[in-house]
């Protein structure tokens, strides 16, 4: 969906803690995944310090490797956004989004239907533009890599799937914001802001029940593993969240992707807890509790309320700017591109072209926020398995480093790409963090997690 109907995508799709991936994955939106490696560890019975890495080592060819597909991605991140910018200023310039809406108001004058009309038309149009891209980057690539198990028919089905929910709620996001701009050409800025929230918070509800399913199936991990899901709840109980057995989930990743990950989703009822299936097979059971350990961390510490009213804040300044910066432009050139004003939906190329340019530019400081968040978890990760888990150190240190290998995640990231786009911190700084953090042999309190 990339910087699809934005204000709904910054809000909610753009923070990374809201829907976190695992303790390490690649720093980018862009589908991940790994070669077929190492069969699963057994689960640890023994003392597993002596295996235990204390820092991110890949050997020399799995090296070049990750920083080959990194290097990739990085441009790729770049790429990405000049491309969507030309594309939105191409369907300005050349009067396309115009004429679509000219087209919506010949069928129809009700301003809902002409929003129908016109998101999909757009929509298709920016999509066709740019699948040349979205096929290298969610496709190719990953194939190249050995990263992928999916095949082009499917995953041109998730791209279509994508394109389908991008209209429909692109149609409702698009038909609100014109709404609020004619009521209020001088203060939409502000109400439409005030309405991103329950927008994003209805989102966050539903995408569990309504997006999710659309892409992968949900098991119980009860009845795959119920060893496992006892061990979950205890952590899950020493952690103080309270996620209903029922809502603890396995996810066939592996019929797309050969990439590891859990991640906990929703709000309120529509909270739980999901494991990839590839994550159960690569790793060993204390692995995945730290792995989860860290995904519950965001929620016990209220991470993704915390990054979305930072957001928000963020969001409220960027839509002032993207105000201005609009008028100023349909000022200027609007006649002359066939733009009547900025409530005619042909202003929306220029909108997005607006505010995909001021998000680019908050994205270090999203992701720097994001990266301390990260970082939280990774500690809450090792206090709360601490007492569950027969060595937490080593087996948060072992997870992060298979992570690593599956993920070909950069060994050694240039510091500027670490500011700009990393949304974790770099692997073997957490490797560093997993193997030393012990406050317990040295009697000091946990910060985090009440003490066992
Ligand atoms: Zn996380």
């Amino acid at each position: 969906m990339k910087f699809w109907f934005f204000p709904l995508a910054l809000a909610v799709l753009a923070s990374p803690a809201i829907r976190c991936a695992s303790p390490d994955h690649a720093p980018l939106l862009a589908a991940k995944a790994r070669p077929p490696q190492s069969p699963a560890t057994p689960p640890s019975t023994g003392p597993l310090v002596d295996r235990a890495p204390r820092r991110y080592r890949l050997d020399p060819e799995k090296r070049k490797k990750a920083i080959a597909y990194s290097r990739d991605q990085y441009i790729l991140y770049f790429v990405d956004f000049v491309l969507s910018i030309s594309i939105y200023l191409l369907l300005w310039r050349t009067r396309t989004a115009a004429a679509f809406r000219d087209w919506a108001r010949r069928l129809s004058r009700r301003h809902i239907a002409q929003c129908a009309i016109f998101v999909p038309l757009f929509a298709a149009a920016a999509s066709l533009l740019r699948s040349p891209l979205d096929y290298y980057a969610g496709f190719a690539l990953d194939h190249r890599f050995g990263l992928t198990t999916q095949s082009f028919a499917s995953w041109l089905g998730d791209w279509a799937k994508n394109l389908a929910i991008t209209a429909v709620l692109g149609t409702l996001v698009v038909w609100i914001f014109y709404l609020v701009v004619r009521r209020a050409p001088c203060r939409w800025w502000f109400y439409f802001w005030l309405l991103t929230i329950p927008l994003a918070l209805g989102f966050m509800l539903l995408e569990p029940f309504v997006i999710e399913p659309l892409f992968f199936n949900f098991t119980p991990l009860e009845k795959t593993r119920p060893a496992l899901t006892a061990r979950v709840e205890g952590m899950l109980r020493h952690a103080g969240l309270e996620v209903p057995r029922s809502r603890i989930f396995e996810m066939d990743a592996s019929t797309k992707t050969k990439t590891l990950n859990a991640y906990v989703s929703g709000v309120g009822a529509s909270k739980r807890v999901v494991v990839w299936d590839n994550t159960l097979r690569k790793m060993s059971e204390d692995e995945t509790l730290l792995v989860l350990g860290h995904e519950v961390g965001h929620y016990v510490l209220r991470h993704i309320l915390k990054e979305f009213a930072l957001i928000e804040l963020l969001v409220l300044g960027l839509f002032y700017l993207g105000y201005v910066a609009l008028i100023g432009v349909v000022e200027r050139l609007g006649t002359r591109s066939a733009v009547e004003s900025v409530g005619d939906l042909a202003s929306f190329p220029i909108a997005l072209s607006v505010l995909t340019a001021l998000s680019f530019l908050i994205s270090p400081v999203v992701n720097g926020i994001s990266r301390h968040f990260e970082h939280q978890a990774d500690q809450f990760a090792l206090e709360v398995t601490y007492g569950i888990v027969q060595d937490p150190n080593a087996a948060e240190a072992r997870a992060l480093q298979t992570l690593g290998e599956e993920d070909l995640a950069d060994p050694d990231p240039h510091p500027f790409i670490e500011y700009w786009l990393y949304s974790h911190p770099p692997l073997d700084e957490r490797i560093r963090f997993a193997a030393t953090y012990k406050p317990w042999t040295e009697g000091k309190p946990l910060e985090l997690v009440r003490q066992r």
